[in-house]
């Protein structure tokens, strides 16, 4: 079998309260999400899901435990070197889409390429296809003011990818939508997973579209279940 695509092993944090001792979140979390999976993260408000996530995507750093990216070992590994690899191979997607308000839908998925030394060119033509796969082909020189909720939401997917990144982190993407938007907005993260092979780690509470995902796992008392 191939490497997984983004493996935990071991992962433990803990965080200093202000009453003696410590909140310990994670408790050696285990994960091996396979190229091409897509794994919803389900657990109660206040369980650890964006703390696994920022350790998973290199924003943080465990206290004890192994990280893999696309097979390297991360573990220690100097912060520019732990930035590279966060640049190339990993997208992040939150519950607010974070876009710039200043720039359009396109300009905002182009300019993480450039950030990597990626063309003019290049980036707008990736921008534009990836806009399309969304079915936001026409709102490209929109900015996300003059786009709705969903809309907003999907310009956030595509920006994450604008990288081609082997693992999407998803930090519930759909939190902020009502219901029929919330449906048609993961239907396009799927879709695009599907036709991009994307790898995808989505924390949601949404127990209807985490059984639509190719897995299920639980954070429960700092460690993670299946099913
Ligand atoms: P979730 O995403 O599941 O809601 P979080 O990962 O945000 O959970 O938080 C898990 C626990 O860790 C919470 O009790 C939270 O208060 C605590 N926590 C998170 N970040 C910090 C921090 N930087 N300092 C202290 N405690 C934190």
């Amino acid at each position: 079998m191939n490497d997984p695509v983004l493996k935990l092993a071991g992962v433990t944090k803990s965080y200093k309260a202000n009453t003696p001792g410590e909140i310990r979140v994670l408790r050696g979390v285990d994960l091996d999400l396979a190229a091409g999976e897509v794994v919803a993260l389900v657990a109660p408000s206040g369980a650890g899901k964006s703390t696994l996530l920022h350790i998973a995507g290199l924003l943080d750093t465990p206290d004890a435990g192994e990280i893999h990216i696309a097979g390297q070992n991360l573990t220690g590994k100097s912060d520019r070197r732990r930035t590279g690899v966060r640049r190339r191979d990993v997208g992040f997607v939150y519950q607010f889409h974070h876009l710039l308000p200043e720039f359009n839908a396109l300009e905002n998925i182009v300019l993480p390429q450039l950030a990597n030394g990626v063309s003019g060119a290049k980036a707008t033509a990736r921008a534009q296809e990836l806009l399309a796969r969304v079915d936001l082909g026409d709102r490209a020189g929109h900015r996300p003011a003059a786009l709705s909720g969903g809309e907003q939401q999907r310009v956030a997917f595509c920006r994450a990818l604008a990288n081609a990144p082997g693992v999407l982190l998803a930090d519930e993407p759909t939190g902020n939508l009502d219901p029929g938007t919330s449906d048609q907005v993961f239907g396009a993260l799927m879709a695009l997973a599907r036709d991009t092979g994307l790898s995808a780690l989505v924390a949601t509470h949404n127990l209807e579209l985490a059984a639509r995902m190719d897995r299920v796992v639980r954070l429960q008392d700092g460690v993670l279940v299946s099913g």
